[in-house]
């Protein structure tokens, strides 16, 4: 007989899905929007049933904490829909664009991937977008230049902050125009922002990196930056970049789809 409770990886996964689909279902529009639905009705409900009529004291006070509570979840709820919609407006609104033309690679391959090994142990901390040396390098959304200056090996580095995204570091780009080249500078989407650049002979390339942007201080942290975080998991590995490192391939994916190239 098969018996789930000598079965612990399979119950602890069995667990986890069912969280994630409770806590997805009630995170959903759908369900906000049941709730909202169904306080109208109970509020409809109570302004006409023989509640109302109640004359008694304490009835009377229920009552009046009764429609409190619900006017209050009735307010909670509705400004949950609105934020909703709005950040759903917002992220339509928003336009991509992909960093470089004439993309030829995969940054999901060999050593150009997130987390491919480096040298002395070091873990590639970004992805690597090969593309013509000297083409075009624009901004994938509108953005505020946080950080700037020079990267690898005659290369520079352009890191831009973009609202609902994260703080993104064009890296081994070159030719930086002067009206980007200092922190606070504002960038619309689809500026070019400099050139593709070429560190080693055979192949140019953006090296592009992704942080969440809930730490502050340099992106580049040789003493430090070991710990890393892959969407909430831990893990450890020697990135030499600030803790709040993330993996870009998602980012990139949805560029390819969305963004204009
Ligand atoms: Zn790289």
């Amino acid at each position: 007989m098969f018996d789930l409770r000598k079965q612990p990886h399979l119950k602890y996964l069995l667990q986890q899905t069912l969280r994630e689909t409770v806590l997805h279902y009630l995170t959903s529009a759908s369900f906000i929007s049941t709730c909202f639905e169904v306080s109208l009705q109970i509020l409809a409900l109570l302004s006409t049933n023989s509640l109302s009529k109640i004359k008694h004291f304490r009835l009377l006070r229920i009552k009046r904490i009764f429609y409190a509570k619900i006017t209050k979840i009735c307010v909670l709820i509705s400004r949950n829909i609105w934020q909703q919609a709005y950040e759903t407006k917002r992220r339509s609104k928003m336009k991509l664009y992909f960093p470089v033309p004439k993309y030829n690679g995969n940054y999901k391959e060999g050593m150009a991937q997130f987390g491919w090994p480096r040298a002395r142990g070091r873990l590639h901390a970004g992805c690597d977008l090969y593309a013509p040396f000297k083409s075009d390098v624009v901004a994938i959304t509108d953005g505020i230049v946080v950080e700037v200056g020079d990267f690898y090996l005659g290369t520079q580095a352009l890191a831009i902050r973009h609202e609902g995204i994260g703080v993104v570091r064009y890296g081994e780009i070159v030719e930086i125009p002067e009206s980007f080249y200092k922190v606070g500078a504002k960038v619309k989407a689809g500026d070019i922002i400099g050139k593709v650049g070429q560190v080693i002979k055979i192949s140019a390339m953006v090296h592009l990196e992704l942080f969440d942007g809930t730490k502050i201080g340099p992106l580049t942290d040789r003493t430090k930056g070991i710990k890393y975080y892959n969407d909430g998991v831990k893990r450890d590995g020697n990135y030499q970049r600030r803790a709040d490192l993330m993996n870009p391939t998602k980012l990139l994916d949805r560029l390819l789809l969305e963004g204009i190239r």
